[in-house]
C-alpha cells in the first residue's frame, strides 16, 4: 500500500475542492486532491457549464426559426433551420474538455498532486483512496470534504429508462419528441424552456402552486409569460405519482384527479441533495445540519482540522459559492485571518428570460422591521433593450428608506445575467441608491435600468 503525507488534503475536485487547492498551491501549502470522476465536478461536467451550452444552442436555433416563420421585424429572412443533437452535444463536451483540462493544468502549475480515484476517510487524518494501480492512503494535518450533491431521486420514479436526470438530459442523442419535466425549479425550467426551443412539447408538472418558488412572483412572471410563448404547459398544484408501466406516460394526480401525460422522457429535477455518501462520514460522525455536513463561518466542521466547502453543506448549492468557500479554507490552512464576511450571494435563474436575485427580495427586506424602499424600471423604457428586441422585464432595487443602503438589487429579462456582477459589487461595497445613480452608466446599455431603478427610488428617474 503507497502512502502520502501532506499539509491539505482536499476530497473532491469540484468548482470548490478545485479552487481551495488552486489557492493553497499558490500560497505554497503541500496540496493533494482526489477526485473519483473528471476535474470539474458537476459543475463543468454535467450542470452549468453543459447547461448553459444546451440553452445557447436551443436559444440559437430559436431564433432562427423565428425569423424563417417570417416573424422577425428586423428584415431576415432564411428556411427553416434543422438541430442536430448528438453535433451540439459534441460542442458541448469539446468545451467540458477544454474545461476539465484547464483545471487539471492549473493544479499542476501549482505543484499540488491529483489522485483519481474514490477516497474513503479511515480517521479525521487519513483517507484511503481506490486507484487503478491499488490503494492509496494519504494522512493529512488538514482535510477539506468537496464530495458536492447529487439529484435528488423519487422512489415511485426512479433514474433509468424514460425517467432521466439532468446528466442524461445534456447528453441526450436526440431531441425528445415529448418531455414531462417533473419540478419548476431553476435547472427544470432552464433545461425544459432549451429542449421547447428544439421543437420538443414540453410539460411541466409541480406540486406547488407556482414556478420557480425560491423567486417572488413579480420576477417569475415574465417567464410564466415566455413559457406560454413556448407552447409548454405548465400543471401547478399537480404532483407526479410515477410511470404507467404499460404505456410509459407520466401519472399525476391533478387536484384528485389522475392525469396522464406522454412522454418519451420524463426529466426528473426535484432538487439536489448534499453528497453525504460513500465516502466514510459514518467514520467521523460530523454534526450534521439535516442531510448536509454542519460548518461554521471558517467552514470548520464539527472534527478539528476538517473542513467542508460547497453543496455538501447544503443550500444555496451554487458553484459560486462553493469557490469563495475553497478560496477562504485554503487561506486558512496557509495561516491567514480568514471568516465568511460576505453580505451576499448572487442566484441566477438562466431561463428565459433570465432571472437575477442579488440580496433582499423587497419581502425578505420588509420582514427585517427596516423601513424599506423599493422601485424598478422596466426594460420596456431602456433604448438598449429595444434594439434587441428584449423588452421585457426590469430592474429593481431594494434599499433602506432611512439611510437608503441597498440590500437588494433584481432583475428579469433577456441577458440579465451579466448585470449580476455589478449587482453582487453594490451590495458588497456597501452602495446607498445615491451611489448607483451617480454612477455613469454607459449609454445604449440594459445597465442603465440598473440606475434609473435607484433615480427611481430617489424620486426622479429620468427616462420613465
Ligand atoms: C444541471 C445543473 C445546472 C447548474 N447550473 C448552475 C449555475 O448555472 N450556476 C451555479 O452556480 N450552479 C449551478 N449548478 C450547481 C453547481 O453545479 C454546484 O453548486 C457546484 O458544482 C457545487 O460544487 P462543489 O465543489 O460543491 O461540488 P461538485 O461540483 O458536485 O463536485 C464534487 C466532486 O467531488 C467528487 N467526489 C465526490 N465524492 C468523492 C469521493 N469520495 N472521492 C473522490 N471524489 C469524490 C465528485 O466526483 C465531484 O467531481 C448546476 C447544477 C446542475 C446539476
Amino acid at each position: 500500500m503507497k502512502e502520502i503525507t501532506c499539509k491539505l488534503l482536499v476530497v473532491g475536485a469540484g468548482p470548490g475542492g478545485y479552487v481551495c487547492a488552486i489557492r493553497a498551491g499558490q500560497l505554497g501549502v503541500d496540496t493533494v486532491i482526489v477526485e473519483a470522476k473528471k476535474p470539474g465536478g458537476t459543475c463543468l461536467t454535467i450542470g452549468c457549464i453543459p447547461s448553459k451550452a444546451l440553452i445557447h444552442a436551443a436559444d440559437e436555433f430559436e431564433k432562427v426559426a423565428h425569423i424563417a416563420a417570417g416573424k422577425s421585424p428586423l428584415g431576415i429572412s432564411t428556411s427553416a433551420p434543422s438541430f442536430d443533437m448528438s453535433r451540439a452535444v459534441a460542442w458541448k463536451d469539446r468545451i467540458v474538455s477544454r474545461l476539465t483540462n484547464g483545471v487539471s493544468g492549473l493544479l499542476k502549475k501549482q505543484s499540488v498532486k491529483m489522485v483519481h480515484g474514490q477516497a474513503k476517510f479511515r480517521d479525521g487524518k487519513t483517507v484511503e483512496v481506490e486507484t487503478e494501480t491499488g490503494t492509496q492512503i494519504i494522512r493529512a494535518e488538514n482535510i477539506v470534504i468537496a464530495t458536492g450533491s447529487v439529484p435528488v431521486e423519487l422512489s415511485f420514479l426512479p433514474f433509468g429508462g424514460p425517467v432521466i436526470s439532468s446528466t442524461e438530459a445534456l447528453a441526450l442523442g436526440a431531441v425528445p419528441k415529448q418531455l414531462a419535466v417533473v419540478g419548476a425549479g431553476y435547472i427544470g425550467l432552464e433545461l425544459g424552456i432549451a429542449f421547447a426551443k428544439l421543437g420538443a412539447k414540453v410539460t411541466v408538472v409541480e406540486a406547488e402552486n407556482r414556478i420557480l418558488p425560491l423567486y417572488d412572483a413579480e420576477l417569475t412572471r415574465p417567464v410564466a409569460k415566455r413559457l406560454g410563448e413556448l407552447g409548454v404547459e405548465v400543471l401547478l398544484g399537480v404532483k407526479a405519482q410515477g410511470l404507467d408501466p404499460k404505456t410509459d406516460q407520466l401519472l399525476v394526480d391533478a387536484k384528485g384527479e389522475t392525469r396522464r401525460i406522454a412522454a418519451d422522457k420524463v426529466l426528473v429535477t426535484v432538487g439536489r441533495k448534499p453528497n453525504v455518501e460513500g465516502w466514510g462520514l459514518e467514520e467521523l460522525d460530523l454534526d450534521r445540519s439535516g442531510r448536509a455536513v454542519r460548518i461554521d463561518e471558517q467552514c470548520r466542521t464539527s472534527m478539528r482540522g476538517v473542513y467542508a466547502i460547497g453543496d455538501v453543506t447544503g443550500e444555496p448549492m451554487l458553484a459560486h459559492r462553493a469557490m469563495a468557500q475553497g478560496e477562504m479554507v485554503a487561506e486558512i490552512v496557509a495561516g491567514k485571518k480568514r471568516s465568511w464576511d460576505k453580505r451576499i450571494i448572487p442566484a441566477i435563474c438562466f431561463t428565459d428570460p433570465e432571472i437575477v436575485s442579488a440580496g433582499l427580495s423587497p419581502d425578505e427586506a420588509k420582514a427585517t422591521k427596516a423601513e424599506v424602499v423599493t422601485a424598478q424600471f422596466p426594460f420596456s423604457a431602456n433604448g438598449r433593450a429595444m434594439t434587441m428586441l428584449a423588452e421585457e422585464g426590469f430592474v429593481r432595487v431594494v434599499a433602506r428608506a432611512d439611510n437608503h443602503l441597498v440590500l437588494g438589487i433584481q432583475a428579469v429579462g433577456r441577458g440579465v445575467s451579466e448585470l449580476s456582477a455589478s449587482f453582487g459589487l453594490a451590495i458588497e461595497m456597501g452602495a446607498r441608491l445615491e451611489d448607483i445613480a451617480g454612477t455613469i452608466h454607459s449609454h445604449p446599455t440594459q445597465g442603465e435600468a440598473f440606475q434609473e431603478a435607484a433615480l427611481r427610488a430617489l424620486g426622479h428617474a429620468l427616462h420613465i
